[in-house]
């Protein structure tokens, strides 16, 4: 849909794997499987596996957390997620159209005991995993550090989506960020007010303005969020209690996962809508010294 939107508006798509790319004046000579394409200007879409070196941003093994799981042969009407104990991640059961995805995403464990994890999972709850497909890929989740030196842009080039980094640390979502970085990456590059050697910092400033800063709180959020211990309990278990018996706390973090409350205004909606020694306690334990600026 995306890609017949653009033809419309006007690109010229080529199917071809880039394989290598140098600079050629102001501009790029790009190597693909069927020959030589020029550029003006490079717009690094490639995903979180990119393999052009020089461009997009470079991950450490902290800057990642792994997705794994199966599509099964099964169907359910509603999502499961699961949390385990000390873990930074979750299991999810997603009803998808004549199947459902089981999967697992998480950091700091190789890919063998994320598969056992989801399998034990799997086996508890019933669920054959034989006939399903496996799937597994590297989703970008930025320590908080690595967001502040986050590079989205060079010298004739702009990243976007994965390949910026630009992930949700706490659930691992990507897919408006890599639209939304998109549109900004176009809006700097169409415009006059900056010249070319000013837009990668003319988009790096965007990026942080519309959600950047947010997903940095999020990174300074995501281990107390799945690790933490709260009222002598896991953090996600007195979530859950939380939300069962207070629906302004459900109603918030129904718009934290929906994505329309955002990380760094988090603090001030429980301020205005949670009172006492509960908010106290959730406010000192997850909030304390996270705020950008604030102490
Ligand atoms: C299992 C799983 C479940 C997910 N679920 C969700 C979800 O529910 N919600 C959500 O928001 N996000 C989800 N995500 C994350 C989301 O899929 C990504 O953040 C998003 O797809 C990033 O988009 P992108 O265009 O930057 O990269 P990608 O979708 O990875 O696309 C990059 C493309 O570039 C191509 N490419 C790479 N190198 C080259 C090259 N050299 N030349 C030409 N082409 C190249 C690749 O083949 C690929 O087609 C999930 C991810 C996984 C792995």
């Amino acid at each position: 849909m995306l890609l017949e939107r653009a033809e419309r508006a006007g690109a010229r798509i080529e199917q071809a794997r880039v394989v290598s790319l140098e600079r050629r004046g102001p501009g790029w000579r790009l190597k693909t499987r069927q020959g030589w394409v020029e550029a003006d200007y490079c717009v690094v879409a490639t995903g979180a596996r990119n393999q052009l070196p020089g461009v997009g941003t470079k991950l450490r093994a902290e800057d990642t957390m792994l997705a794994l799981g199966y599509y099964v042969a099964e169907e359910q009407e509603h999502i499961d997620i699961q949390f385990l104990p000390q873990f930074e991640g979750y299991i999810w059961v997603f009803p998808r159209c004549g199947h459902l995805s089981v999967g697992i995403c998480g950091k700091g464990l190789p890919a063998r005991e994320l598969r056992r994890r989801l399998e034990d999972y799997m086996r508890e709850r019933g669920i054959r995993w034989n006939d399903g497909v496996f799937y597994s890929h590297l989703l970008p989740s930025l320590t908080r550090a690595s967001w502040q030196r986050n590079e989205v842009g060079g010298e004739g080039w702009l990243g976007v989506g994965d390949a910026a980094g630009l992930v949700d640390p706490v659930t691992g979502e990507g897919l408006y960020y890599a639209i939304r970085s998109g549109d900004l990456a176009s809006q700097v590059l169409l415009s006059d007010a900056h010249a070319p050697q000013e837009k990668a910092q003319a988009y790096r400033a965007m990026l942080q303005r519309d959600f950047a800063l947010d997903l940095e709180m999020g990174a300074a959020l995501a281990r107390r969020l799945f690790c933490g211990r709260i009222l002598f309990a896991s953090v996600p278990q007195r979530m859950l209690q939380f939300m069962r018996r207070s629906p302004r706390f459900r109603e918030l973090m129904q718009d934290l996962f929906a994505g329309t409350q955002n990380y760094l205004t988090l603090k001030r909606r429980l301020l205005r809508n949670l009172h006492g020694t509960f908010l106290d306690t959730v406010l000192s334990f997850l909030l304390s010294r996270t705020v950008p600026g604030e102490t």
